[in-house]
């Protein structure tokens, strides 16, 4: 028998599958499936499921399937299944040879609906969709059965048949398992397995015109593929008696999957839920199913979050039966804390303003040789030219400070970051008030040292050398609605809320030259700023930088810098 490899934080899965393990239900083996429908990209939801299936079979050295659940020709897409298999790689695991689709086993679904219409466990329906919904009843009054319930065996595979050569149009037959029209449970009052759809499908081309339904489908396919675990999210409760039934049905003994359901993943101030993620693409809200702030997959990877932050998040938010919101600064904490330890630190300028030191020599360039890291000497040093002309951060300067203000003020000292203490000594302005640059001085006795008089400087910034330094794009990201719960709002549409300072871009920042040859999987912590990630749109001529995370929470404070 399988046991975990290490000792994680206990759920209510890890539980079953220990007890199974003990009874010997499955043999000790633990075999899950991660089953994406291909109708959208997948989103922070779905990684919490990746990472609980995949993870699961890791810990207990079994197997997970990487299955498209595709028996909708109508919403699918190759794009999807593409972006599918990339996103559950990148998060780091593996379905190895194990990648199947639920359209794999169109053959098998028919059969075994000729097998429960032979035993009278299933009849051509012909009513309307309409009629259908009036004869199901409500929550609180029966169905009533159909006047096709009780067509004969041979007359139903006869129309089945039919269907299945392509002789009727969309939506004037489907087939319905014959359970029980006054169950309590709507789900069992004979529900769909099959209709028709004339549309061509992406892997079966134009094989075939009549489609199986999720709940019939889905359970074969596990059963098919000897899956143990069957692990879905709570809506599909009431629908386990039917996952059940079908199984029972059509001779699928014990041991055979068993149905386990858990909370769905809902994170504050976005939405999961593919219908409205695709609303904000088509809609163009958004620049793309990968933009930085959109909470899919491809987004977080673009965005710079790394993928053991990801996996760590799913980890530490748990598993359990109750639905919950989980605060995106648990997600956001994660990745800091991932950065923090690897991330090399540099010295970017957002909003730059130019200082010149004037008693330092026209001409003059020093290197000075700077750690990326303060603890981490392993991740190296790189070379920050100083010279006469610097900018700095615009709000790292104020002429009229407020007690407290550590910064550059006028007459004060403060420390440039890895080189020298300077004092601001005069502000030039342009005719309008704008502040042009500011005329400083050096102490050349403190290049990384402390003044030897023993004066004390509080303040340190960033700055960048004005002829080294590289121009950069700066894309600062926030929340992309502004209310916690966009998915469920009372008035409108969630479109409504959507955030509209959620990227504000820095055109004119600047950046020191280490960065010139930085790749999209490389994250730095540009130096009192966050962490920072080149885009996809970065080119050497034009750097374009995304910030990951900023180095604590700071939503809604980036609108006053643009
Ligand atoms: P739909 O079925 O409406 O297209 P879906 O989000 O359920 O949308 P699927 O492709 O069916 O998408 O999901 C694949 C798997 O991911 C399913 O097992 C599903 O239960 C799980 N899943 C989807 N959304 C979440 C979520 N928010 N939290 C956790 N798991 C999720
Ligand atoms: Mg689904």
């Amino acid at each position: 028998m399988s046991t975990p490899e290490k000792k994680p934080g206990s759920n209510f899965i890890r539980t079953i599958v220990n007890e199974d393990n003990a009874s010997g239900k499955h043999a000790g083996r633990v075999h899950t499936r991660f089953p994406p429908e291909p109708n959208g990209y997948l989103h922070v939801g779905h990684a919490k499921s990746i990472c609980l299936n995949f993870g699961l079979a890791k810990e207990y050295q079994g197997l997970c399937n990487l299955r498209f659940d595709d028996t909708n020709p109508v919403s699918e897409d190759p794009e999807f299944v593409k972006s599918i298999q990339a996103d559950v790689k990148w998060l780091g695991f593996d379905w190895e040879d194990r990648l199947f689709h639920a359209s794999d086993y169109f053959q098998q679904f028919y059969d075994y609906a000729e097998q429960l219409i032979k035993a009278g466990k299933a009849y051509v329906e012909s009513l309307s969709a309409d009629e259908i919904r009036t004869y199901r009843g409500t929550l609180t009054e029966p169905g009533k059965p159909s006047p096709y319930r009780d067509r004969s065996v041979a007359e139903n595979l006869d129309l089945f048949r039919r269907m299945k050569a392509g002789e009727f149009a969309d939506g004037t037959h489907i087939v319905r398992a014959k359970i029980d029209m006054a169950s309590p449970n709507i789900n069992m009052r004979d529900p769909a397995i099959y209709r028709i759809r004339k549309a061509e499908h992406h892997t079966t081309g134009n094989a075939w015109c009549i489609y199986p339904m999720y709940d019939y489908a889905h359970c074969i396919s596990d059963a098919l593929e000897k899956i143990t675990h069957s692990i879905c999210t709570l809506e599909f409760e009431d629908h386990r008696p039917l996952y059940d039934w079908f199984l029972d049905q059509l001779g699928f003994h014990q041991p055979r999957p068993q149905q386990i359901e858990f909370a769905r993943l809902d994170l504050s101030y976005t939405i999961t839920s593919k219908r409205k993620l695709k609303a904000l693409v088509e809609e163009q809200h958004v620049s793309g199913w990968d933009d930085p702030r959109m909470p899919t997959i491809s987004g977080m990877r673009r965005r710079g979050y790394p993928p053991a932050a990801v996996r760590d998040f799913c980890e530490r938010i748990g598993v359990a039966k109750a639905a919950n919101i989980v605060d995106m600064g648990v997600l956001e904490f994660c990745v800091r804390e991932d950065l923090e330890k690897r991330a090399g630190r540099v010295l970017g300028v957002l909003n730059p303003i130019k200082i010149v030191i004037e008693d330092y020599p026209e001409g003059k360039v020093e290197t000075i040789e700077a750690p990326f890291h303060p603890q981490d000497p392993t991740l190296g040093t790189r070379q920050v030219p100083f010279s006469r002309e610097l900018y700095i951060e615009a709000d790292d300067f104020m002429e009229e400070a407020p007690k407290g203000y550590f910064r550059m003020v006028p007459g004060g000292e403060v420390r440039l970051r890895n080189a020298y203490i300077v004092k601001c000594k005069e502000v030039i302005k342009d005719a309008h008030g704008a502040i042009v640059e500011l005329r400083c001085s050096h102490d050349p006795e403190t290049l990384g040292k402390n003044p030897t008089d023993g004066r004390k400087v509080k303040g340190i910034i960033h700055w960048v050398s004005a002829s080294h330094s590289l121009p950069a794009e700066v894309r600062l990201y926030d929340r992309l609605y502004t209310v916690a719960n966009p998915g469920n709002v009372k008035d409108g549409e969630h479109t409504d809320y959507l955030n509209p300072s959620s990227l504000v871009v820095m055109a004119k920042a600047r950046v020191e030259p280490s960065l010139r040859t930085a790749t999209p999987d490389q994250r730095f912590q540009f130096e009192r700023l966050g962490y920072f990630c080149t885009d996809r749109d970065s080119t050497p001529e034009k750097l374009v930088f995304n910030r990951v995370v900023s180095l604590r929470d700071t939503y809604g404070k980036d609108q006053q810098k643009s």
